[in-house]
């Protein structure tokens, strides 16, 4: 299938691997197309029936319940992105020299060759509010544009839609970069690189090289983390990708940015990258507050949103309005109220270390609220990190234990409620301690550091039950 915009599809056998979000939608796209579409999947459950009647009913053939046999004749399979690399079926496709992938390499291989360049996001923490600040840059600057893939409007359908973009702000996750190996982002960015899905990649260095991808072909600049002290650093990554001549490594900095550097001085972001004389020249672009919340992470995040809309050439009165119309979606570092001198903050998507540790580093003195599934994550370097700052924390959900032994070991002067409780109910009471911890100017934080799924349907729910709780502390 080379490496190019494939033209003919008439006759071709393709199979999909997996039904869901990214299945249903490719197989009627490529049986659109005239391919013959045969979709393979590993469950049999009366969802699956459904979506499987629904492809059957155009003349798409299903195969539930067995996802691990190739099709004959099978000439490419599109999986869903979430496919293990170690799966018999993508063995059987290596042996038959059958090529592979994902929802994306899909969307890229489909798009009109006139399309919208794409401005790629990448990392482990961060990638949905930087797509989303990016869009927002980019229609200030009166730009046709869309925040698209990982974050719930399908690549797919855009690509093969009416409605016509100057450039797209894509989300791309570890696994859909995996499979994605022709995609070449006008430029990109890997914000932040921490251990995370390594059951998937089988190694930090997977992860990392799958990350990297983005970088493969960039053509104007490839936007790096100049803070990051991990190995391999995104700058490494960005030394390993093969660009297009002339494509520039740009980091973002929290400190004063060097040349070819965009970063902050004395409360403002400045860009020494985009200018017309890095070594003399800086521009300003925004205020740390005109971004919201104006915490660290979140800076980083809109310095290296700014950097890829400068290198689209996106004027700087455009960053500082697209940053000024951005607000967070709910649960990311939401300031619910403030109750007697006390701010409670909602940070319920903070469902992994790393990103609990973002949250944890914007406060100075916090009653903490953490816990419910750890999946996996060791909790000593969060908590050790976060000591001087935490006044207090109150513990909820099935891991809690963990977070205990790791405040037992690290901040054992820091006074622990353990509510030994995993029912939804839980989070009033976690919140009415946590008031009972908090002093005037301290900051009651939400930031799990764990999945949500012991406890609520998901972390938007828990995100509500700790605002309510709030609420009626306040009543
Ligand atoms: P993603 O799409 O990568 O999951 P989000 O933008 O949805 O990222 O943010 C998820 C959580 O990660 C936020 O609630 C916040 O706690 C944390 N976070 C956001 N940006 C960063 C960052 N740059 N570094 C570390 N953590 C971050």
């Amino acid at each position: 299938m080379g490496s190019g915009q494939v033209t003919d599809w008439q006759g071709k056998h393709v199979t999909v691997a997996g039904l869901g979000v990214s299945g249903v939608p490719a197989a009627k796209v490529l049986h659109g197309l005239g391919a013959r579409v045969t979709v393979v999947n590993d469950g049999d459950d009366p969802r699956a029936r459904e979506q499987a009647a629904e492809l059957e009913a155009l003349g798409i053939a299903v195969r539930l319940g067995d996802g691990a046999t190739l099709p004959d004749g099978t000439e490419l399979i599109v999986t869903a992105p979430g496919w293990k690399p170690d799966k018999p079926l993508f063995a059987a496709a290596d042996e038959a020299g059958v090529p592979v992938w994902g929802d994306v390499e899909l969307a890229w291989r489909l798009r009109k060759p006139d399309a919208a360049p794409w401005l790629a996001v990448t990392g482990t923490n961060g990638k949905t509010t930087t797509v989303q600040m990016l869009a927002s840059i980019l229609r200030a600057a009166g730009l046709r544009t869309a925040a698209v893939g990982n974050i719930g409007v399908s690549l797919l359908d855009v690509v093969t839609g009416e409605e016509e973009y100057d450039v797209l702000a894509v989300e791309l996750s570890s696994y859909q970069l995996h499979w994605a190996p022709s995609l070449r982002a006008h430029s990109a960015t890997v914000l932040n690189l921490a251990p995370d899905h390594l059951d998937w990649h089988g190694s930090m260095e997977a992860y990392a090289a799958d990350k990297g991808r983005v970088y493969e072909g960039n053509r104007i600049a490839c936007v790096y983390n100049a803070d990051a002290t991990d190995k391999p650093s995104t700058e490494d990554l960005v030394r390993a990708a093969d660009v297009e001549e002339g494509c520039r490594a740009v980091g973002f900095t929290l400190g004063t940015p060097g040349p070819s550097q965009l970063g902050v001085v004395e409360g403002i972001l400045v860009d020494r990258a985009f200018v017309e004389d890095r070594y003399s020249s800086a521009q300003e672009l925004a205020e740390v507050t005109d971004v919201d919340p104006p915490a660290p992470h979140n800076i980083a995040n809109a310095l290296a949103a700014a950097a890829l809309a400068r290198a689209f050439g996106v004027p700087a009165a455009a960053v500082r309005d697209g940053l000024r119309a951005f607000t967070p979606d709910a649960h990311r570092v939401a300031h619910v109220a403030d109750v007697d001198g006390v701010a409670y903050v909602d940070d319920s998507k903070a469902t992994n270390t790393h990103a609990a540790q973002a949250s944890l580093a914007a406060y100075e003195s916090i009653v903490w609220i953490a816990g419910g599934l750890a999946k996996g994550a060791t909790f000593d370097e969060l908590v050790a990190g976060a000591a001087k700052r935490l006044r207090g924390a109150v513990l909820i959900g099935r891991d809690r234990e963990l977070i205990r032994e790791a405040l037992a070991r690290h901040a054992p002067e820091v006074p622990v409620v353990d509510l030994d409780r995993t029912d939804t109910g839980a989070m009033l009471q976690a919140v009415q301690e946590a008031k009972r911890l908090a002093r005037p100017g301290d900051t009651v934080l939400l930031a799990p550091a764990c999945a949500s799924m012991d406890m609520f349907a998901d972390y938007n729910r828990r995100g509500e039950a700790f605002a309510q709780a709030v609420r009626e502390l306040g009543a």
